[in-house]
Order: C-alpha cells, then sequence, then structure tokens
C-alpha cells in the first residue's frame, strides 16, 4: 500500500470513499509518523486516544453513506485554539495546564464535518513571532535543510508547528492564524500552501487573542485545493464573533481549475524592495509570467503607503495584545506566582509567565496605549492604516483582480540566527505579509521555487474581500507550473 501520509487530502478523501483504506487506518498511519518526527518539535500535545475515537466515528459514518465533507481526515491544531477537554496554552507558561472547557468555533466546524484531530501545534507564545523560536515549549524545526548541510532551520511563524507538520506528512492540513503573516510565511518556508482570509471570513470565538482587529484563522495543506476544501469547513458565521461577517461560504474547491484568461494581476511597485535578493525578483517575475502564459494580464500598480505598514502594524498589534493579554493575572487561567498581596501576585505571575517577546510587546502596547502618547502612535496608526486599506480598494477600482508579490523577503533562517541583538531583524520577514493584515484582506502563500540552497520560495497572491475564489483559481495556477516541494526525509 502506499505511504497514506503522503496523499493530498483530497486523494486521501477519495481512498475513504473508495474505502481503499479506513479512516483509522489513515490516523494510525499518521500516528506512527508523528512518533519517529518528534525531533521537528511540531505537535506540543499528541491525541491519539481522541483521534482513534473519532477516526472510527467517521468510518462509522462513511459505511452508513452519511460521512460529511472531512470524514476522517486527520488534520493538526494550531494550539492557539481552545479544544475541549484537551489542554490549550498558546505556547505560553502563563496558561499552564489550561483545559478549555469550550471549543472554537473554527475548529467545532471541522469536527461538525468529521475531520479527526492528531494533536495540538507548537507556535510562537501567543502567536507573537516568525521564526517559531518564542515558544515555552521550544522551536520548531524546519523539515528542510540547506544542501549539503544538517543544521536546524526555523519553519517561520508565528504558526510554525503547523507548517512544519503539515510539510513532513505529520497530518493532511492543519489550522493557522495569521496576523500579520503567520499562516503565509512560514507556508512559504517550508514549500506548503497557506491562506489567510478575508477579515470576518473565520470566526475567532474560541481562539486566544493575540490582536483582535488582524486576528484571523486559516487553512495549511500541501496543495491548493487541499487549503480550499477546508476553507470551506472552515469559514462562516458566528454570532458569537460580532466581527464575523454573515455572508454564504462558497464551495472554494469549484474555484480550482477555472479560467484566470482576461484577470488583471497588479504588481506593485513598492514591494521591490532595496537589497532585495535577485532569487526572489526572479521568482516574482517567473510568477508573472506563469500567470500570463494562462491568459491573465500583468499591470504595475502604486500602494504608496505600504512603507509604513510594518511600523504601524508594530504598533496597532502590540496595542491591542498589550489589552488582550491584560486578562492573565494568575486569577483566571492557568499558572500562578504568589507575592505578598494581590498587585505582587499579578506581577510575579506576569514576568514569570510571559516570555521575553510577549513582555515586550505588552510594554509597547501599553507605552503606545499611554496618555500623552496615544495621539502620536496609536492614532496616528490607525490613519495610516486606513491610508493603506485606500491603497489597495483604489487598485481594486481600477478593475484589478489580485496582487502578484513575493510571500518572503528571503528563504528559511537557522534556529537562532535572527533578532537576538535587534527585533528589528525578526519583525522584516513580515514587511509583505502585514499590509494584507492591516487592510483586512484575504492573502495566499503558494510555493514557487527554491533559492541557490535549495529551499522553498513562495509567492503571494492578495485579493479583493470575501475573493478567497479568485486566489485559488490563481494559486493553482502556480502550483500547475512551479510544481510541489518536498523536503527529503532526515528525521525518520
Ligand atoms: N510575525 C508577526 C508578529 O510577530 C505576525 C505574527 C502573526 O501573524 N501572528 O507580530
Amino acid at each position: 500500500m502506499t505511504d497514506l501520509t503522503s496523499l493530498t487530502l483530497a486523494d486521501a478523501r477519495e481512498g475513504l470513499t473508495q474505502k481503499s483504506f479506513t479512516a483509522l487506518e489513515l490516523t494510525d498511519a499518521h500516528l506512527a509518523a508523528m512518533e519517529k518526527a518528534r525531533v521537528l518539535n511540531a505537535y506540543v500535545l499528541e491525541t491519539p486516544e481522541q483521534a482513534r475515537e473519532q477516526a472510527r466515528a467517521a468510518d462509522a459514518t462513511i459505511a452508513k453513506g452519511e460521512a460529511g465533507p472531512l470524514a476522517g481526515i486527520p488534520l493538526g491544531i494550531k494550539d492557539l485554539f481552545a479544544t475541549t477537554g484537551v489542554r490549550a496554552t498558546a505556547c505560553s507558561k502563563i496558561l499552564g495546564n489550561f483545559i478549555p472547557q469550550y471549543e472554537s468555533t473554527v475548529t467545532s466546524q471541522l469536527w461538525r464535518d468529521g475531520a479527526v484531530m492528531l494533536g495540538k501545534l507548537n507556535c510562537d507564545e501567543f502567536a507573537m513571532g516568525s521564526s517559531n523560536e518564542t515558544s515555552a515549549f521550544g522551536p520548531v524545526v524546519n523539515p528542510w535543510r540547506r544542501e549539503g548541510s544538517d543544521a536546524s532551520l526555523v519553519p517561520g511563524g508565528s504558526s510554525g508547528g503547523s507548517a512544519s507538520a503539515v510539510a513532513a506528512n505529520l497530518c493532511l492540513g492543519a489550522t493557522g492564524t495569521d496576523t500579520g503573516g503567520s499562516i503565509r510565511q512560514p507556508a512559504a518556508f517550508t514549500g506548503i500552501v497557506g491562506i489567510k482570509p478575508t477579515y470576518g471570513r473565520c470566526s475567532r470565538w474560541g481562539i486566544v487573542a493575540f490582536a483582535s482587529s488582524l486576528d484571523q484563522a486559516g487553512p495549511f495543506a500541501r496543495t491548493v485545493r487541499d487549503t480550499a476544501i477546508l476553507m470551506r469547513s472552515m469559514a462562516g458565521h458566528d454570532p458569537k464573533d460580532t466581527t464575523s461577517v454573515d455572508r454564504p461560504v462558497p464551495d472554494y474547491e469549484a474555484a480550482i481549475g477555472k479560467s484566470v484568461k482576461g484577470m488583471r494581476i497588479g504588481i506593485p511597485k513598492e514591494y521591490r524592495l532595496d537589497g532585495m535578493s535577485g532569487e526572489i525578483d526572479r521568482l516574482w517575475a517567473q510568477g508573472a509570467e506563469w500567470l500570463k502564459a494562462a491568459g491573465a494580464e500583468l499591470v504595475e500598480v502604486s500602494l504608496p503607503h505600504t512603507k509604513y505598514a510594518l511600523p504601524a502594524y508594530y504598533v496597532v498589534a502590540p496595542a491591542e495584545a498589550s489589552s488582550n493579554l491584560a486578562r492573565y493575572d494568575g486569577v483566571r487561567y492557568g499558572a500562578r506566582v504568589n507575592g505578598k498581596n494581590i498587585v505582587e501576585m499579578y506581577e510575579n505571575t506576569r514576568a514569570e509567565g510571559f516570555g521575553a517577546e510577549v513582555r515586550r510587546r505588552v510594554m509597547i502596547g501599553t507605552y503606545v496605549l499611554s496618555a500623552g502618547y496615544y495621539d502620536a502612535y496609536y492614532l496616528r496608526a490607525q490613519k495610516v492604516r486606513t491610508l493603506i486599506k485606500k491603497d489597495f480598494e483604489d487598485v481594486f477600482a481600477k478593475g484589478v483582480h489580485a496582487i502578484l508579490t513575493p510571500a518572503t523577503p528571503s528563504a528559511a533562517f537557522g534556529i537562532g540566527e535572527k533578532g537576538k541583538a535587534d527585533p528589528i531583524e525578526m519583525y522584516l520577514n513580515d514587511i509583505f505579509t502585514v499590509t494584507v493584515n492591516m487592510a483586512g484582506l484575504p492573502g495566499i502563500a503558494v510555493p514557487a521555487g527554491t533559492d541557490g540552497q535549495g529551499l522553498p520560495l513562495g509567492l503571494q497572491l492578495i485579493g479583493r474581500p470575501f475573493d478567497e475564489e479568485t486566489l485559488f483559481s490563481l494559486g493553482e495556477v502556480i502550483e500547475q507550473a512551479a510544481g510541489h516541494f518536498t523536503a527529503n526525509k532526515w528525521w525518520a
């Protein structure tokens, strides 16, 4: 029998329907692969018992002809999602052994449709990071290595466990969240597909909040089609999240293979950075060529406020984070470190429970929101945000269907290699992705090539609000042209 873990989600779905194998066999194959891949540190919690129980239930629905759209599909869940009765920590010490009494809306929809949870995936602490190095559970290892080297590389972040697990065949798909690039950047670093939907497309209810006006859940998978399949289950209106939007969820999979002839693709000149590597530039030009060959028309566009996006993001995101993280006080959740009085208890708990990057964000956020600085920083950043959004609106108003950019300014880097002396070095990873969150738009990262050291590189497509379908159609054109990227299996 073929290795069940190397199937695409769509092929696994077909195999289950045809009864070529059972959901239990498919789940067991993944659990076995996970056991042999612990060196990657992708999962922070494996849930084999629940997984087998869900797989058996899926087999029963398949036998009765009542299978849901994801019946028996084994998935990994970022540890930012609340899962009933299963530890959720946001990869922070401060949540300790927090076991939620409720399920996030997005994951509940996956289980409703028959999916199987293999476990919880590692991520940066409270999703703050671009390398998965801020996790309380330690860094995640990218399954990819530079040619001729056995140095461990980061998988990107914050959804590094999700990306690494999907790329290493430790699940058929995974959930992620993206506040400034946390789905698209790790997807690009590991040679897989990841999409951040339009803000409001997926419910944020039951997902640990980082920056509520930017946070959005989305899927990772090894093909564009597979992400489209997952999106349909994850998306939808939820009265429990007032920012979720009440619009019908389309059959995203139907967008795969649709002609892109006549579509206008914007190439933003501001994304051509000084000192950008020739490799990234060539990849970008190649992507544009592929879309052109498929009948799309390329147009140069201008997004003049792009250069302010990163600084504005690093005001808005920490501001919201400092407010959201105020709830971790040692009283209501997780860990507590006692003190002489309640104030000292708060201080001790937060000093002990939060890692360095989270403490930095809380301090920045508190500062930019404080009296006297609010107007100079927070209010100004919000104004910049409006201008960034307007840049995109102007481009789309000219009949542009989607915008093509690189996903990241480089390929994956080594663990410990970046951001030690200067955190801004790490923040610069998100230069191409944060604008999309600031504008609330959908963005997909699709693997498109490799760098000189054999590491995967991705392209990003940015779409009009709620037009994820166009991103799936265009993304698949790039995928067809670029082919698939698989890491050499050195870990098992
Ligand atoms: N890397 C960015 C940050 O650290 C984005 C993280 C995210 O999207 N969750 O803020």
